[in-house]
C-alpha cells in the first residue's frame, strides 16, 4: 500500500500555492475574530461570491457582537434575506448575546469556551481559532472532504461517522503550528478552485505529485457518493390579501423550524382554495402557482387573490405591510416568489430569495 502524502509535502505545496495568489476576500484582509466568525457562518452552504455583499453590509451595521446583540432579531433577518438557512442567523444572534453575557463582549480565544456558543460547531471553531487566533486547529468542510478523499484515495462514504473521524484526524495531522489559518484557507480554497466537484484541474494542482486518487485514475469517482434521498413534496394554498390601504397581509412563521421567524403570505397545507377558510379568508380569483425546493422538501404553492382579514394558523404574528416596505420585511424565499408571480411592486426590487 502506498503511504499517504506526508504532512511536510502537503503543507509546503499548499502554502506555496496560496502565496502565489489567492482570492481577495474582505474578511481575510484583517482577520479579526468577529469578522471571521460571521464570514464562516455566512459561507456555510453558500457560495463565497454571494456572501461578500452580505458580509460587508453586516459588518457595517453590526461591527461587534454587542452591536448585534443590542439590535432586534427582525433587523438581522431582513439583512439576511436572500442568504437562506436562517437558523444560522438566529444562532449567530444568540451567540453574540452569549459573548456579551459570558465574556464581556470579547470573543474568547479558548476553543472550549468558543465552541460552547450557539451555532459554533467543530468546523466554525477550527476556522475562527486558526484564522483569527493563529491556533493549529483543523477544519473539515465539504471542500476539505473532497480534497482529502481524493488525495488519500479514501473509498469510504465521507458522511459515515468513522470516516468523518478519520478525515478530522488527517486534517489535524496536516495543520501546521506556523500559519495554521493560511493553511486551512489554502486547503479549502484548493477544493473550491482546483479540486472542484466536476472537472478538477489536476494539472494545475500543487498536490498532484502526492495525489493517490489521481495516480489511480479515480478522481471522478471520489469522494464516494451516496444516493440522495428523494425530496418530500407538499402542496400549499396561499392568499394574496390586502387591507383597505393596499398593504399586504403577512404571517410570521414560528421561530423554531423551517424558515423560522420569517414572514410569508398567509398559507395552509391543501390543494384547493377552500383550505384558506382555516385562516378566515376567501379566494376571489384565479391562482398563480410557484414551486420552491428546500434541501429535503419541495413546495408547490397555489397563490390566490383573497379577501378577509387573516387569523389563526400557526403564525406568531400577522401584519399588513405596504408594498414599498416589502423588501425589508424579512420575507421567505417562497413569499418573494409568490409576490413576484403576482408582480407586486415592492417584491420586484430585491434580488435573491431566502430558502
Ligand atoms: Fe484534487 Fe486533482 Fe489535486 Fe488530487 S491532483 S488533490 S484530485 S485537484
Amino acid at each position: 500500500m502506498i503511504e499517504p502524502a506526508p504532512p511536510t509535502f502537503v503543507r509546503s505545496a499548499l502554502l506555496g500555492w496560496y502565496d502565489q495568489g489567492h482570492r481577495d476576500l474582505p474578511w481575510r484582509r484583517d482577520p479579526q475574530p468577529w469578522g471571521v466568525w460571521v464570514s464562516e457562518i455566512m459561507s456555510q452552504q453558500t457560495r463565497v461570491e454571494s456572501v461578500i455583499p452580505y458580509w460587508e453590509r453586516f459588518m457595517a451595521r453590526y461591527p461587534t457582537p454587542a452591536a448585534l446583540a443590542a439590535s432586534p432579531l427582525d433587523d438581522l433577518l431582513a439583512l439576511w434575506a436572500g442568504l437562506g438557512y436562517y437558523a444560522r442567523a438566529r444562532n449567530l444572534y444568540k451567540g453574540a448575546a452569549q459573548v456579551v453575557a459570558r465574556h464581556g463582549g470579547v470573543i474568547p480565544d479558548d476553543p472550549e469556551a468558543f465552541r460552547a456558543l450557539a451555532g459554533v460547531g467543530r468546523y466554525t471553531c477550527g476556522a475562527v481559532m486558526s484564522i483569527a487566533f493563529g491556533r493549529p486547529s483543523a477544519v473539515v468542510d465539504g471542500n476539505v472532504v473532497r480534497v482529502l478523499c481524493r488525495l488519500d484515495r479514501l473509498h469510504e462514504d465521507p458522511r459515515a461517522p468513522k470516516t468523518q473521524a478519520a478525515l478530522w484526524a488527517r486534517a489535524q495531522a496536516l495543520v501546521p503550528e506556523a500559519r495554521p489559518g493560511d493553511f486551512n484557507q489554502a486547503l479549502m480554497e484548493l477544493g473550491a478552485r482546483v479540486c472542484t466537484p466536476k472537472s478538477p484541474t489536476c494539472l494545475l494542482c500543487p498536490l498532484q505529485a502526492g495525489c493517490q486518487g489521481l495516480a489511480h485514475g479515480e478522481v471522478a469517482q471520489l469522494p464516494m457518493k451516496k444516493k440522495a434521498a428523494a425530496r418530500k413534496k407538499a402542496t400549499l394554498v396561499a392568499a394574496l390579501v390586502r387591507d383597505g390601504s393596499g398593504a399586504i397581509w403577512l404571517g410570521r412563521r414560528p421561530t423554531e423550524g423551517l424558515l423560522g421567524g420569517l414572514w410569508e403570505l398567509p398559507m395552509v397545507e391543501g390543494g384547493s382554495p377552500e383550505a384558506l377558510s382555516a385562516l378566515g379568508l376567501k379566494a376571489t380569483g384565479e391562482r398563480k402557482t410557484i414551486t420552491h425546493a428546500f434541501t429535503h422538501l419541495e413546495w408547490t404553492v397555489h397563490v390566490y387573490p383573497a379577501e378577509g382579514q387573516p387569523s389563526g394558523g400557526a403564525y406568531t404574528g400577522l401584519r399588513a405591510v405596504a408594498p414599498s416596505a416589502l423588501a425589508d420585511a424579512g420575507l421567505t424565499g417562497p413569499a418573494l416568489k409568490a409576490l413576484r408571480a403576482w408582480s407586486v411592486e415592492g417584491a420586484l426590487k430585491r434580488r435573491g430569495a431566502g430558502r
